[in-house]
Protein backbone atom coordinates (compact mmCIF):
# COMPACT_ATOMS: atom_id res chain seq x y z
CA UNK A 1 0.00 0.00 0.00
CA UNK A 2 1.98 3.38 -1.27
CA UNK A 3 1.85 5.84 1.52
CA UNK A 4 0.04 8.79 1.65
CA UNK A 5 1.35 12.60 2.18
CA UNK A 6 -0.26 13.59 5.64
CA UNK A 7 -1.77 16.72 3.93
CA UNK A 8 -3.83 14.39 1.20
CA UNK A 9 -4.76 11.98 4.09
CA UNK A 10 -6.39 15.08 6.01
CA UNK A 11 -7.70 16.81 2.87
CA UNK A 12 -9.73 13.55 2.04
CA UNK A 13 -11.03 13.35 5.26
CA UNK A 14 -11.96 17.31 5.50
CA UNK A 15 -14.24 16.76 2.11
CA UNK A 16 -16.26 14.39 3.35
CA UNK A 17 -17.19 16.43 6.69
CA UNK A 18 -20.02 18.92 6.71
CA UNK A 19 -20.48 21.66 9.65
CA UNK A 20 -23.50 20.42 11.62
CA UNK A 21 -26.88 21.63 12.86
CA UNK A 22 -27.37 25.50 12.84
CA UNK A 23 -29.31 26.00 16.60
CA UNK A 24 -29.54 28.83 18.84
CA UNK A 25 -27.51 28.41 22.20
CA UNK A 26 -27.16 30.26 25.48
CA UNK A 27 -24.13 32.95 24.90
CA UNK A 28 -22.77 31.54 28.24
CA UNK A 29 -22.14 27.76 26.27
CA UNK A 30 -21.13 29.17 23.42
CA UNK A 31 -16.81 29.04 23.60
CA UNK A 32 -15.01 26.77 22.01
CA UNK A 33 -18.49 26.62 19.15
CA UNK A 34 -18.50 28.21 15.91
CA UNK A 35 -20.70 30.76 15.41
CA UNK A 36 -23.10 30.46 11.76
CA UNK A 37 -25.18 34.25 12.07
CA UNK A 38 -23.03 37.53 11.71
CA UNK A 39 -23.76 39.85 14.89
CA UNK A 40 -24.26 43.68 13.96
CA UNK A 41 -24.07 46.05 16.90
CA UNK A 42 -27.90 47.10 17.18
CA UNK A 43 -26.59 50.32 18.55
CA UNK A 44 -23.69 52.50 19.23
CA UNK A 45 -21.15 50.91 21.88
CA UNK A 46 -20.25 52.78 24.62
CA UNK A 47 -23.64 54.47 23.97
CA UNK A 48 -22.90 57.65 25.94
CA UNK A 49 -20.12 59.91 26.44
CA UNK A 50 -18.38 58.73 29.57
CA UNK A 51 -15.25 59.21 31.21
CA UNK A 52 -12.85 56.65 32.04
CA UNK A 53 -11.03 57.94 35.23
CA UNK A 54 -12.52 59.05 38.46
CA UNK A 55 -12.21 62.69 38.51
CA UNK A 56 -13.37 66.09 37.40
CA UNK A 57 -15.37 67.02 34.45
CA UNK A 58 -14.63 70.66 33.10
CA UNK A 59 -14.92 72.89 30.17
CA UNK A 60 -10.88 72.72 29.14
CA UNK A 61 -11.04 76.20 28.36
CA UNK A 62 -10.96 77.05 31.60
CA UNK A 63 -7.54 75.57 32.61
CA UNK A 64 -5.74 77.02 30.21
CA UNK A 65 -4.07 79.21 33.01
CA UNK A 66 -3.37 76.36 34.92
CA UNK A 67 -2.83 76.38 38.15
CA UNK A 68 -6.62 77.29 38.49
CA UNK A 69 -9.22 76.89 40.90
CA UNK A 70 -12.71 75.76 39.70
CA UNK A 71 -16.16 75.35 41.31
CA UNK A 72 -17.27 72.10 42.00
CA UNK A 73 -21.43 72.35 41.23
CA UNK A 74 -21.99 68.69 41.07
CA UNK A 75 -21.42 64.69 41.85
CA UNK A 76 -22.16 62.28 39.48
CA UNK A 77 -21.89 58.71 40.35
CA UNK A 78 -21.35 56.35 37.67
CA UNK A 79 -25.16 55.03 36.14
CA UNK A 80 -26.89 58.66 37.20
CA UNK A 81 -27.93 60.40 34.90
CA UNK A 82 -26.57 64.41 35.23
CA UNK A 83 -28.80 66.98 35.86
CA UNK A 84 -26.14 69.77 35.49
CA UNK A 85 -24.70 71.91 32.74
CA UNK A 86 -21.61 73.07 33.22
CA UNK A 87 -21.02 77.01 32.91
CA UNK A 88 -17.34 79.50 32.91
CA UNK A 89 -15.42 78.15 35.74
CA UNK A 90 -17.69 75.20 37.09
CA UNK A 91 -17.15 71.52 37.41
CA UNK A 92 -18.46 68.15 38.28
CA UNK A 93 -16.78 65.56 40.22
CA UNK A 94 -17.28 62.25 38.40
CA UNK A 95 -16.88 58.58 38.78
CA UNK A 96 -15.53 56.05 35.94
CA UNK A 97 -18.06 55.01 33.22
CA UNK A 98 -20.44 58.06 34.63
CA UNK A 99 -21.62 59.97 32.05
CA UNK A 100 -20.67 63.27 30.61
CA UNK A 101 -22.28 66.19 31.99
CA UNK A 102 -23.55 68.85 29.39
CA UNK A 103 -21.06 71.46 28.92
CA UNK A 104 -17.90 69.86 29.90
CA UNK A 105 -15.26 68.73 27.03
CA UNK A 106 -12.82 67.37 29.39
CA UNK A 107 -12.32 65.13 32.63
CA UNK A 108 -8.93 65.50 34.84
CA UNK A 109 -8.19 62.82 36.94
CA UNK A 110 -8.27 63.21 40.50
CA UNK A 111 -4.37 62.42 41.31
CA UNK A 112 -3.82 65.86 38.47
CA UNK A 113 -6.33 67.96 41.42
CA UNK A 114 -6.17 69.51 45.27
CA UNK A 115 -9.00 69.20 47.15
CA UNK A 116 -8.81 72.97 48.41
CA UNK A 117 -11.92 72.77 50.57
CA UNK A 118 -15.21 75.33 50.20
CA UNK A 119 -16.52 73.09 47.36
CA UNK A 120 -13.66 74.19 45.38
CA UNK A 121 -11.11 71.95 43.37
CA UNK A 122 -7.21 73.14 42.29
CA UNK A 123 -6.50 71.86 38.45
CA UNK A 124 -2.76 71.49 38.69
CA UNK A 125 -2.14 71.17 34.54
CA UNK A 126 -3.80 72.43 32.04
CA UNK A 127 -6.56 70.02 30.56
CA UNK A 128 -6.80 68.79 27.00
CA UNK A 129 -10.35 68.52 24.98
CA UNK A 130 -11.26 65.31 25.15
CA UNK A 131 -8.69 63.76 28.05
CA UNK A 132 -10.25 61.29 29.66
CA UNK A 133 -13.70 60.88 27.64
CA UNK A 134 -14.62 57.73 26.29
CA UNK A 135 -16.86 59.00 23.55
CA UNK A 136 -20.25 57.03 22.26
CA UNK A 137 -19.54 54.29 19.63
CA UNK A 138 -16.13 53.87 20.34
CA UNK A 139 -15.84 50.72 20.31
CA UNK A 140 -18.14 49.30 17.83
CA UNK A 141 -20.99 51.98 15.66
CA UNK A 142 -24.66 51.55 15.50
CA UNK A 143 -25.02 48.46 12.35
CA UNK A 144 -21.10 47.72 12.77
CA UNK A 145 -20.21 44.15 12.39
CA UNK A 146 -19.34 42.43 16.00
CA UNK A 147 -19.26 38.91 15.31
CA UNK A 148 -18.57 37.55 11.44
CA UNK A 149 -20.24 34.20 10.63
CA UNK A 150 -18.11 31.63 11.32
CA UNK A 151 -15.90 32.69 14.05
CA UNK A 152 -14.59 30.73 16.87
CA UNK A 153 -16.55 31.84 19.95
CA UNK A 154 -14.28 32.76 23.21
CA UNK A 155 -14.82 33.89 26.41
CA UNK A 156 -14.35 37.72 25.14
CA UNK A 157 -17.01 36.57 22.61
CA UNK A 158 -19.57 35.98 25.50
CA UNK A 159 -18.83 39.40 26.74
CA UNK A 160 -19.34 41.27 23.73
CA UNK A 161 -22.81 39.63 22.93
CA UNK A 162 -23.99 40.50 26.40
CA UNK A 163 -22.73 43.95 25.86
CA UNK A 164 -25.05 44.02 22.74
CA UNK A 165 -27.94 42.57 24.60
CA UNK A 166 -28.10 39.29 23.02
CA UNK A 167 -29.09 36.26 25.43
CA UNK A 168 -28.65 33.40 22.39
CA UNK A 169 -26.63 33.43 19.32
CA UNK A 170 -27.12 30.69 16.47
CA UNK A 171 -23.71 28.29 16.34
CA UNK A 172 -23.36 25.04 14.84
CA UNK A 173 -24.14 22.32 17.24
CA UNK A 174 -21.76 20.85 19.42
CA UNK A 175 -21.08 17.21 17.99
CA UNK A 176 -21.06 14.25 20.22
CA UNK A 177 -18.64 12.09 19.65
CA UNK A 178 -18.27 8.05 21.00
CA UNK A 179 -15.28 7.01 22.07
CA UNK A 180 -14.45 2.78 22.22
CA UNK A 181 -11.47 0.99 23.37
CA UNK A 182 -11.23 -2.33 21.34
CA UNK A 183 -8.84 -5.37 22.74
CA UNK A 184 -8.94 -8.42 24.87
CA UNK A 185 -5.70 -7.17 26.55
CA UNK A 186 -7.47 -4.51 27.64
CA UNK A 187 -9.27 -3.54 31.11
CA UNK A 188 -11.39 -1.19 32.27
CA UNK A 189 -10.76 0.99 35.93
CA UNK A 190 -11.10 -0.63 38.84
CA UNK A 191 -10.33 -4.07 37.40
CA UNK A 192 -7.21 -6.05 38.06
CA UNK A 193 -5.33 -6.41 35.20
CA UNK A 194 -4.83 -10.61 34.46
CA UNK A 195 -1.33 -11.94 33.32
CA UNK A 196 -1.18 -10.72 29.70
CA UNK A 197 -3.48 -7.52 30.16
CA UNK A 198 -2.64 -3.96 30.15
CA UNK A 199 -5.00 -1.18 31.67
CA UNK A 200 -6.89 0.65 28.66
CA UNK A 201 -5.60 3.90 28.88
CA UNK A 202 -6.93 5.37 24.94
CA UNK A 203 -10.45 5.66 25.75
CA UNK A 204 -10.21 8.66 28.77
CA UNK A 205 -7.35 10.21 27.29
CA UNK A 206 -8.87 10.24 24.11
CA UNK A 207 -12.33 11.16 25.78
CA UNK A 208 -10.37 13.90 27.26
CA UNK A 209 -9.40 15.11 23.76
CA UNK A 210 -12.95 15.07 22.54
CA UNK A 211 -13.91 17.80 25.77
CA UNK A 212 -10.76 19.89 24.98
CA UNK A 213 -11.47 20.05 20.98
CA UNK A 214 -15.39 21.57 22.16
CA UNK A 215 -17.24 17.97 21.03
CA UNK A 216 -18.80 16.23 23.84
CA UNK A 217 -17.01 12.52 24.35
CA UNK A 218 -19.78 10.05 24.93
CA UNK A 219 -18.02 6.96 26.59
CA UNK A 220 -19.04 3.49 24.78
CA UNK A 221 -16.47 1.31 26.84
CA UNK A 222 -14.22 -1.23 26.23
CA UNK A 223 -15.66 -3.82 23.19
CA UNK A 224 -13.76 -7.60 22.93
CA UNK A 225 -12.03 -8.83 19.88
CA UNK A 226 -15.04 -10.36 18.68
CA UNK A 227 -16.71 -9.54 15.21
CA UNK A 228 -20.47 -9.23 16.71
CA UNK A 229 -19.78 -7.52 19.54
CA UNK A 230 -17.71 -4.99 17.94
CA UNK A 231 -20.60 -4.69 15.30
CA UNK A 232 -23.30 -4.30 17.53
CA UNK A 233 -21.40 -1.50 19.07
CA UNK A 234 -20.83 0.28 15.93
CA UNK A 235 -24.06 0.36 14.76
CA UNK A 236 -25.51 1.19 17.93
CA UNK A 237 -22.51 4.34 18.43
CA UNK A 238 -23.51 5.13 14.77
CA UNK A 239 -27.26 5.61 15.64
CA UNK A 240 -26.34 7.43 18.70
CA UNK A 241 -23.72 9.84 18.23
CA UNK A 242 -22.50 12.48 15.45
CA UNK A 243 -18.98 10.64 14.96
CA UNK A 244 -17.16 7.86 16.62
CA UNK A 245 -13.26 7.69 17.42
CA UNK A 246 -12.39 4.01 17.80
CA UNK A 247 -8.35 3.12 19.10
CA UNK A 248 -6.85 -0.41 18.33
CA UNK A 249 -7.79 -3.03 15.98
CA UNK A 250 -7.00 -0.98 12.29
CA UNK A 251 -3.55 -2.97 11.59
CA UNK A 252 -2.56 -5.80 10.13
CA UNK A 253 -2.97 -8.38 12.96
CA UNK A 254 -4.51 -11.72 13.23
CA UNK A 255 -7.56 -10.22 15.66
CA UNK A 256 -7.89 -6.79 14.15
CA UNK A 257 -11.53 -7.13 14.02
CA UNK A 258 -12.87 -3.48 13.59
CA UNK A 259 -11.30 -3.67 10.54
CA UNK A 260 -12.95 -6.78 9.70
CA UNK A 261 -16.11 -5.20 10.58
CA UNK A 262 -16.11 -1.85 9.49
CA UNK A 263 -15.24 -3.15 6.33
CA UNK A 264 -18.22 -4.93 6.06
CA UNK A 265 -20.89 -2.29 7.40
CA UNK A 266 -19.30 1.30 6.94
CA UNK A 267 -17.43 2.88 3.87
CA UNK A 268 -13.95 3.11 4.86
CA UNK A 269 -10.69 4.38 3.60
CA UNK A 270 -8.04 2.44 4.87
CA UNK A 271 -4.58 4.78 4.94
CA UNK A 272 -1.27 4.31 5.46
CA UNK A 273 0.47 7.76 5.37
CA UNK A 274 3.46 8.75 5.76
CA UNK A 275 3.85 9.86 9.16
CA UNK A 276 5.52 8.35 12.27
CA UNK A 277 4.05 7.70 14.82
CA UNK A 278 0.37 6.69 13.56
CA UNK A 279 1.13 5.59 10.35
CA UNK A 280 -2.34 3.22 9.99
CA UNK A 281 -5.05 5.38 9.88
CA UNK A 282 -9.13 4.74 9.42
CA UNK A 283 -11.41 6.95 8.25
CA UNK A 284 -14.80 6.37 6.62
CA UNK A 285 -18.41 6.96 7.47
CA UNK A 286 -21.65 4.09 9.08
CA UNK A 287 -24.56 5.52 6.99
CA UNK A 288 -23.96 9.54 7.35
CA UNK A 289 -21.89 8.89 10.89
CA UNK A 290 -17.98 9.36 10.10
CA UNK A 291 -15.52 7.14 11.95
CA UNK A 292 -12.16 7.44 12.72
CA UNK A 293 -10.48 4.50 13.14
CA UNK A 294 -7.07 5.55 15.70
CA UNK A 295 -4.33 3.27 16.01
CA UNK A 296 -4.22 1.38 19.16
CA UNK A 297 -0.60 2.58 20.44
CA UNK A 298 -0.76 5.29 22.78
CA UNK A 299 1.52 7.91 21.61
CA UNK A 300 0.17 6.84 18.06
CA UNK A 301 -3.31 7.74 19.13
CA UNK A 302 -3.04 10.26 20.58
CA UNK A 303 -0.83 12.11 17.85
CA UNK A 304 -3.67 10.57 15.11
CA UNK A 305 -6.34 12.52 17.30
CA UNK A 306 -4.85 15.54 16.85
CA UNK A 307 -3.35 15.41 13.48
CA UNK A 308 -6.83 13.56 12.02
CA UNK A 309 -9.51 13.27 14.48
CA UNK A 310 -9.64 16.83 16.22
CA UNK A 311 -9.39 19.08 12.55
CA UNK A 312 -12.23 17.12 11.41
CA UNK A 313 -14.10 17.33 14.66
CA UNK A 314 -13.63 20.82 14.29
CA UNK A 315 -15.11 20.75 10.32
CA UNK A 316 -18.73 19.14 11.79
CA UNK A 317 -18.37 22.12 14.31
CA UNK A 318 -18.15 24.45 11.44
CA UNK A 319 -14.29 25.74 12.14
CA UNK A 320 -13.53 27.94 8.78
CA UNK A 321 -10.44 26.66 9.17
CA UNK A 322 -9.78 23.11 11.08
CA UNK A 323 -6.03 22.82 10.29
CA UNK A 324 -3.63 22.08 12.95
CA UNK A 325 -2.21 25.19 14.02
CA UNK A 326 1.79 25.36 13.10
CA UNK A 327 4.21 28.09 14.77
CA UNK A 328 7.77 28.72 14.39
CA UNK A 329 10.11 27.70 16.81
CA UNK A 330 13.73 26.91 17.46
CA UNK A 331 15.53 23.77 18.21
CA UNK A 332 16.70 23.70 21.39
CA UNK A 333 19.27 20.95 20.61
CA UNK A 334 19.84 18.48 17.78
CA UNK A 335 16.81 17.08 16.94
CA UNK A 336 17.64 14.08 14.22
CA UNK A 337 15.98 11.84 12.30
CA UNK A 338 16.53 9.34 9.20
CA UNK A 339 15.52 10.08 5.91
CA UNK A 340 12.07 7.41 5.27
CA UNK A 341 9.74 9.25 3.50
CA UNK A 342 7.67 10.02 6.10
CA UNK A 343 7.17 13.10 8.41
CA UNK A 344 8.03 12.76 12.10
CA UNK A 345 6.26 14.24 14.88
CA UNK A 346 8.61 14.54 17.70
CA UNK A 347 6.75 15.62 20.82
CA UNK A 348 8.30 18.79 22.66
CA UNK A 349 8.29 21.02 25.51
CA UNK A 350 8.10 24.60 24.47
CA UNK A 351 10.45 27.07 26.86
CA UNK A 352 10.13 30.87 25.92
CA UNK A 353 14.24 32.08 25.63
CA UNK A 354 15.20 35.32 24.64
CA UNK A 355 12.96 36.19 21.45
CA UNK A 356 12.61 32.44 20.55
CA UNK A 357 9.65 30.01 21.10
CA UNK A 358 12.50 26.69 21.95
CA UNK A 359 11.67 23.17 21.31
CA UNK A 360 13.17 20.29 22.92
CA UNK A 361 12.33 16.56 22.57
CA UNK A 362 10.71 15.38 25.61
CA UNK A 363 12.49 11.67 26.16
CA UNK A 364 11.34 8.25 24.71
CA UNK A 365 9.67 8.40 21.49
CA UNK A 366 8.40 5.34 20.94
CA UNK A 367 5.15 4.79 20.48
CA UNK A 368 3.98 3.22 23.78
CA UNK A 369 5.51 4.95 25.47
CA UNK A 370 3.14 7.86 26.94
CA UNK A 371 4.95 8.75 30.22
CA UNK A 372 7.43 11.32 27.93
CA UNK A 373 4.82 12.06 25.22
CA UNK A 374 2.82 13.22 28.76
CA UNK A 375 5.34 16.09 29.31
CA UNK A 376 5.12 17.22 25.42
CA UNK A 377 3.60 20.88 24.88
CA UNK A 378 3.70 20.13 21.04
CA UNK A 379 4.03 17.81 18.38
CA UNK A 380 7.73 19.24 16.21
CA UNK A 381 7.21 18.82 12.55
CA UNK A 382 10.52 17.36 10.80
CA UNK A 383 9.74 16.91 7.27
CA UNK A 384 11.24 13.79 5.37
CA UNK A 385 15.69 14.13 5.79
CA UNK A 386 17.92 14.55 8.64
CA UNK A 387 16.06 16.88 11.08
CA UNK A 388 17.27 20.29 12.38
CA UNK A 389 20.27 20.74 14.21
CA UNK A 390 20.49 23.24 17.44
CA UNK A 391 19.20 26.42 17.47
CA UNK A 392 17.79 25.65 13.41
CA UNK A 393 13.84 26.63 12.57
CA UNK A 394 11.31 24.31 12.51
CA UNK A 395 7.50 24.36 13.01
CA UNK A 396 5.35 23.05 16.03
CA UNK A 397 1.48 21.97 16.41
CA UNK A 398 0.97 23.06 20.10
CA UNK A 399 -0.88 20.18 21.75
CA UNK A 400 -1.79 21.47 25.60
P1 LIG B 1 -3.74 -2.86 17.96
O1 LIG B 1 -3.80 -1.68 17.04
O2 LIG B 1 -5.08 -3.25 18.46
O3 LIG B 1 -2.96 -3.97 17.40
O4 LIG B 1 -2.95 -2.32 19.24
C1 LIG B 1 -1.61 -1.87 19.14
C2 LIG B 1 -1.02 -1.72 20.52
O5 LIG B 1 -1.75 -0.75 21.25
C3 LIG B 1 -1.08 -2.98 21.36
O6 LIG B 1 0.09 -3.04 22.14
C4 LIG B 1 -2.29 -2.74 22.23
O7 LIG B 1 -2.22 -3.46 23.45
C5 LIG B 1 -2.22 -1.28 22.47
N1 LIG B 1 -3.56 -0.73 22.75
C6 LIG B 1 -4.64 -0.84 21.95
N2 LIG B 1 -5.70 -0.20 22.48
C7 LIG B 1 -5.27 0.31 23.67
C8 LIG B 1 -5.89 1.06 24.71
N3 LIG B 1 -7.17 1.43 24.62
N4 LIG B 1 -5.16 1.40 25.79
C9 LIG B 1 -3.84 1.05 25.86
N5 LIG B 1 -3.20 0.36 24.91
C10 LIG B 1 -3.90 -0.03 23.83
MG1 LIG C 1 -5.94 -4.91 19.33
Amino acid sequence: MPLVPYEEALTRVLHRLEPGEVLEAPIRSVPGLVGAQEVRSPEDVPPFDNTAVDGFALRCGDTDGAPVELDVIATIAAGAQPEVTLAAGTCARIMTGAVIPDGADAVVMVEDTEDVGGDRVLVRRPVPRGAHIRPAGDDLRGGDLAVAAGTRLTAAHVGLLATLGLTGIRVHRRATVGVMSTGDELVGPGVPPAPGQIRDSNRQMLLALCDRAGVEGVDLGLVADDEDAIESAMREAAQRCDAIVTSGGVSMGDYDYVKAVLGRIADMEWMQVAIKPAKPFAFGKIGPTPVFGLPGNPVSSLVSFELFARPGLRRMMGDPDPHPLRVPATAGVDIRRRADGKTHFVRVTLANEADALVARPTGAQGSHQLAASATAAALAVLPDGEGVAAGGPLQVIPIS
